[in-house]
């Protein structure tokens, strides 16, 4: 991460808070000898990650990109499907879709909360529509009971890309359980981390199986066969992956779970004080959180006006130090998915949105400093 200079003054984009507790934990794990994955740390991790999802499995896996895929095969999905896809959001969605030979189509989002719009989706369901994926957009969650009606009348999977979710909330649920299974990533620029790692979480106990099986070569898990006195001799019937997280990852994991509310708060309240501080500028839209869904602030995009430079406002801010990218990206607009059909919703995000540094280490000299630095660069772009 290019934007995590330590030149004194200089404010990251993102940076991830781990400590002496996750270290500690990886030295325990150093010290049982297990660290490859689907260990003890692995299973107490998903036992506890899915208690927090308040659902009843959770598979951890190597990344959510992982996870995805996992979640499609475990619903039969192959070539001559099409899944419906939220447009705006990192391509690792789309990929998913095209590692199992079906193909992605893109539904357009909502400009107020960049999730996907559910009249764009019913408007795509065609006669090879399987499924769809719906993306809880820099960690605010999409529309999911209109998606779930919409899914359950049509007769198709919803999956929830819940990559930058963990801790969101949607009329009182937590991120997870808001779609039958769900998509995490514990990347390092995620809210929780142990560097790379995912997980896929279900209630449904014949997928959370199926995944787990391809997560592992296609074998039952060495958990199962651990402390048995026969000699278990594993039979390969179909081909797996190889998408298991470490048990040291895991490990991490467990500290960083614990963490959450913690780092979630400090978030919000930097969300808190930038909304109050760039309110009265022109120019730019602050990122909103509609009254039933609770957001992780993942990251933080404003929404510049049509008018305004964003070239040239992200090259004053960087040459003050302060970090700052373009918000994610509009899928339909990447080559790789050789696609015609239009979401002007995305495509405008995907020109106009700027994220500022956002992450739980930032000091309030720091928000004050980057909102300041932001106001004068957006008034001077115009
Ligand atoms: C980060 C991200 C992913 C990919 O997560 P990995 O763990 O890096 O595979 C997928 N979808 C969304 C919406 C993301 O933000």
């Amino acid at each position: 991460m290019a934007e995590q200079s330590g030149a004194p003054g200089a404010v990251s984009l993102g940076r991830p808070s781990l400590g002496e507790a996750e270290l500690a934990a990886v030295g325990e794990v150093f010290r049982s000898g297990w660290v490859a994955g689907a260990g003890p740390a692995c299973h107490a991790f998903e036992e506890e990650f899915a208690a927090a999802c308040g659902v009843g499995h959770a598979v951890a896996v190597a990344n959510c990109t992982a996870a995805l895929h996992l979640a499609l095969l475990a619903h039969g999905v192959g070539p001559g499907d099409e899944v419906i896809v939220a447009d705006y959001t990192f391509p690792a969605t789309g990929h998913a879709v095209l590692f199992t030979g079906a193909t992605p189509v893109f539904a357009d989002v909502r400009a107020d909360t960049a999730t996907v719009d559910p009249d764009a989706v019913a408007a795509m369901v065609g006669p090879r529509t399987v499924g769809v994926i719906a993306v809880d957009a820099a960690g605010l969650p999409a529309d999911y009971a209109d998606l779930g009606e919409l899914t359950a009348r049509c007769g198709l999977f919803l999956v929830e890309d819940a990559a930058c979710a963990a801790g969101a909330t949607y009329r009182g649920r937590p991120a997870g359980s808001l779609a039958p299974v769900a998509a995490f990533s514990f990347h390092g620029r995620k809210g929780i981390t142990c560097g790379e790692g995912g997980a896929l979480v279900t209630d449904d106990a014949a997928v959370a199986a199926k995944a787990r099986k391809l997560a592992a070569f296609g074998l039952e898990s060495a958990w199962a066969r651990e402390g048995r006195t026969d000699l278990p001799i594993p039979v390969f019937d179909e081909p797996g992956y190889n998408y298991k997280l470490s048990d040291l990852g895991a490990a991490i994991m467990r500290v960083q779970l614990a963490r959450l509310p913690e780092l979630l708060g400090r978030r919000r309240a930097v969300a808190d004080r930038y909304a109050a501080l760039l309110a009265d500028v022109d120019g730019l839209v602050p990122p909103g959180e509609p009254g039933d869904r609770t957001g992780t602030w993942q990251s933080y995009a404003v929404t510049l006006a049509p008018g305004v430079d964003r070239g040239r406002v992200a090259a004053m801010l960087r040459e003050q130090d302060i970090g700052c990218n373009f918000g994610t990206y509009a899928s339909h607009l990447q080559p790789v998915y050789g696609v015609r059909e239009a979401c002007p919703v995305s495509a405008d995000l995907f020109r106009r949105q700027l994220a500022i540094p956002m992450h739980a280490e930032l000091s309030d000299a720091d928000v004050e400093r980057v909102a300041a630095a932001l106001r004068k660069a957006v008034e001077n772009s115009r």
